[in-house]
């Protein structure tokens, strides 16, 4: 059996799948690969399945199943498996490491030092004890950043139409609720026709005035022209993101020249913690997999 890694996995991952059967890196080979590991960069869309006769498993090491055409898969008798459960702290600690750090301008004091600017009158920071975020999917990721938002101080309300009761969060039950009460706004939902472009124009003028936005669910649940136009205008305080409409974002991302930002490379499940996690549960689904062909 051909094992292709397509993207990004832990350094050690390949040894131990040899005992499965062939394991690659070349993404040339993917007619011959029995099995697809992917992370979000390979999407495996119809064509991508056409051109793969023989693939019967793939994996993607982490959460988000949007960039796979499972439907499709599904009529080929493919099997897809994600690697959920593991990129939950690593996702987490990122949520919070990007809204703790815009909020005291991490990022721009970082680069003000280095260009031999002193700026300590114009980066005026604020505490998150005390404020309240609402946290827009409490599924996983959400419950955990929630925990440590509370440990924080902070006074946490969730959203999610399909959880009514949750032990971290004081569940609304309309979103303009949640997002009128927010200091602060933490997305964790996933890509759906749903959650497309949620976070709008119309939907923004129902935050506070002031209010941040953090996002480490994905980028195509904000219209980021209309998420720039608000940053301008003052009534968001800042946007700080890990996810883009594209891996890495166009050159004329209007967000990459916007100041009142914070930004990182989709890093959100990068940890190398995570990294390991995720390749045992690969190396799981795989035994799995090989014990019943
Ligand atoms: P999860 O399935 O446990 O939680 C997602 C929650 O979103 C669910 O409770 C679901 O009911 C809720 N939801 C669905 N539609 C909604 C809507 N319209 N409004 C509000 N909530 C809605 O998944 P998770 O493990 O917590 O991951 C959440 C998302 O985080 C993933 O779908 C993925 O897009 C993203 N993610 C990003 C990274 C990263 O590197 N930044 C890594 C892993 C996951």
């Amino acid at each position: 059996m051909l094992i292709l890694i397509s993207d990004a996995f832990g350094a050690t991952l390949p040894e131990k799948l040899a005992r499965f059967g062939e394991v690659t890196d070349d993404k040339n080979r993917v007619a011959d690969a029995e099995v697809v590991l992917i992370r979000s960069k390979t999407k495996v869309t119809k064509e991508y399945i056409d051109g793969a006769p023989n693939l019967k498993l793939v994996i993607r090491g982490g959460v988000g199943l949007d960039n796979v055409d499972r439907e499709y898969a599904k009529t080929k008798g493919i099997q897809v498996f994600n690697t959920a459960d593991a990129s939950t702290v690593a996702v987490a600690e990122v949520a919070f490491a990007l809204m703790i750090g815009i909020t005291n301008h991490v990022g721009r004091a970082d680069a003000s030092m280095r260009e031999g600017k002193w700026l300590k009158k114009e980066l005026g920071r604020t505490e998150l004890m005390g404020k309240t975020i609402a946290v827009l999917g409490m599924g996983r990721i959400g419950s955990a950043l929630g925990e440590r938002a509370k440990a924080f101080g902070m006074k946490v309300i969730g959203y999610d139409p399909f959880v009514k009761s949750s032990p971290v969060a004081e569940m609304k039950t309309d979103l303009d609720t949640a997002l009128g009460e927010a200091d602060y706004v933490s997305m964790h939902m996933p890509l759906t026709d749903e959650t497309k472009g949620l976070i709008n124009k119309e939907q923004i003028s129902k935050f506070k005035d002031g209010a941040w936005l953090i996002n480490t669910g994905r980028g195509k649940c904000i219209v980021e022209e209309d998420i720039v136009a608000a940053l301008e205008s003052g009534k968001l305080s800042g946007y700080a993101t890990d996810v883009w409409y594209s891996d890495p974002p166009d050159a004329d991302c209007p967000l990459l020249k916007c100041e009142k930002t914070l930004l990182m490379p989709h890093l959100g499940a990068s940890s190398k913690e995570n990294m390991i996690r995720i390749g045992e549960i690969c190396e799981k689904l795989i035994e799995e997999y090989s014990a019943s062909r």
